[in-house]
């Protein structure tokens, strides 16, 4: 499978599509879930073209694999959930067909402002 270049997350990436952004850096933009499942909902995306976790893992360079991280924590920061808070946050990333992704561009989904609750239903 190769990457989509029409993926909407690709479109926002390129600022055809508006997003409500919480952070960006030369790795990563964050933005929050149009759709939020808990208080707060946020999106990391590396600005690299990687369909899901299995191909970042395989061909991001160190650079991107440490950008993307610390944009997470970042973001935590930003939303004021992160550990300095005493707050917390859950990271998620579903990967492929039974990994249940929609949008075919790698992204981390941050849940918190609230307690998250159960790890999988
Ligand atoms: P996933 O099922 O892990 O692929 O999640 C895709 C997420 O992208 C869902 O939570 C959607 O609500 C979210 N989403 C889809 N389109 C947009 C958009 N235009 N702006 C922000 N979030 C979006």
């Amino acid at each position: 499978m190769s990457y989509d270049d029409n993926n909407i997350f690709a479109k926002i990436l390129r600022g055809e599509i508006p997003c409500k952004k919480i952070y960006e850096d030369e790795f990563v933009l964050s933005f929050h879930d149009i759709n939020p499942q808990k208080k707060i909902h946020a999106l990391v995306i590396p600005k690299g073209k990687y369909i899901d976790l299995d191909d970042f893992c395989r061909n991001a360079s160190t650079n991107e694999m440490v950008g993307m991280f610390k944009g997470i924590e970042k973001v935590s920061k930003k939303l004021g959930i992160s550990m300095d808070s005493g707050k917390g946050y859950r990271v998620l990333s579903n990967i492929g067909v039974d990994g249940g992704q929609e949008v075919p561009h790698l992204h981390f989904h941050l849940f918190g402002g609230e307690k998250i609750g159960r790890m999988v239903s």
